[in-house]
């Protein structure tokens, strides 16, 4: 079984905080910074692929648990809940993308006619 069939987003998001505090770091992260760091720890991710490349194992999980790291930082900072907005998100997606219309397409959703 794999942990993430055993641990739920607070467990992780309780790892966070006390993280931050233990090196005074709170007056660094400001939404807008962790925003930044996500945005960055992304692009580090997709230097991964670049040029085809076939990334290295540790190194993809080391760079996935750092977008996930200020992802859950920045839904700490903004109140933000995140299996509440996904759940939003999907059924938006849902209707965005019904299955019948876009199978097999690559389009964005207002490409297609309706
Ligand atoms: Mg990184």
């Amino acid at each position: 079984m794999s942990a993430d069939a055993d641990t739920t987003l607070n467990a992780l998001k309780a790892l966070i905080d006390p993280f931050i505090k233990e090196r005074d770091w709170e007056r660094f992260h400001r939404p807008k910074d962790v925003a930044m760091a996500l945005s960055i720890e992304a692009a580090e991710l997709q230097e991964l692929y670049l040029w085809d490349r076939k990334p290295d194992r540790e190194a993809l999980g080391d760079e996935m648990a750092d977008v996930l790291f200020f992802l859950l930082d920045l839904s700490i900072r903004e109140g933000v809940d995140l299996t509440t907005v996904f759940n939003g998100k999907m059924e938006k997606n849902k209707k965005r993308y019904p299955a019948a219309l876009v199978k097999g397409k690559d389009l964005k959703y207002d490409k297609y006619e309706r």
